[in-house]
């Protein structure tokens, strides 16, 4: 025991990871384990930069081969993905998340699929502020995916609408979204 302890106060690095795989496994919204992060954060200021790149983080690793440089014709076409992370809990309706209640006024329509005879879902619900890789609508600081859970011809995939708003303009929001008639389960589970 005292020799393992020694072992960890010596070496940062084992630390950093041991944190980093207990925040990955033990993370929740309910218990999102605020002195781990905290002790995470200091170890990570004294580590070097290049190892902590090459390391395994809550971050998409960089590719492991250079797809432009083997293709160069696709190059031209890349694109920034964010890879997003959800865990599951309760959360704000006006923050970002995956499902859930969105920031929806209560005086606009929840959309409705006519072919399915449902209503769309919450899908997903991002903040300008958390995904600055996102380019938003300008005026607009939220953005909303929904979707109607079924298969729709011709791409056998859910219709999707994608809404922009203003936070600040939601002043009257609902508490509760139209429930979606039964349907394919993928789509919302
Ligand atoms: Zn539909």
């Amino acid at each position: 025991m005292r020799k393992s302890r020694q072992l960890l106060r010596g070496d940062p690095q084992k630390e950093y990871l041991r944190i980093q795989n207990e925040l990955v496994t033990g993370w929740t919204y309910a218990n999102p384990l605020p002195e781990l992060v905290e002790r995470m954060g200091k170890i990570r200021s004294q580590l070097d930069p290049v190892w902590l790149a090459t390391v395994r983080t809550c971050t998409t690793p960089p590719a492991p081969i250079d797809v432009g440089r083997l293709l160069p014709n696709i190059a031209p076409l890349a694109k920034t993905t964010v890879r997003l992370n959800p865990r599951p809990g309760s959360a704000a309706n006006d923050v970002s998340k995956m499902g859930g209640v969105f920031l929806w006024p209560k005086d606009e329509t929840w959309p409705h699929c006519e072919d399915h005879d449902s209503a769309f879902v919450a899908a997903l619900q991002l903040r300008k502020e958390d995904f600055p890789e996102v380019e938003f609508r300008p005026g607009t600081d939220l953005m909303q995916v929904l979707w109607c859970p079924n298969d729709h011809e011709p791409g056998y995939c859910p219709d999707v609408r994608v809404i922009w708003r203003k936070r600040a303009d939601v002043v009257d929001p609902v508490e509760v979204h139209p429930k979606p008639a039964p349907h394919e389960v993928d789509y919302t589970e």
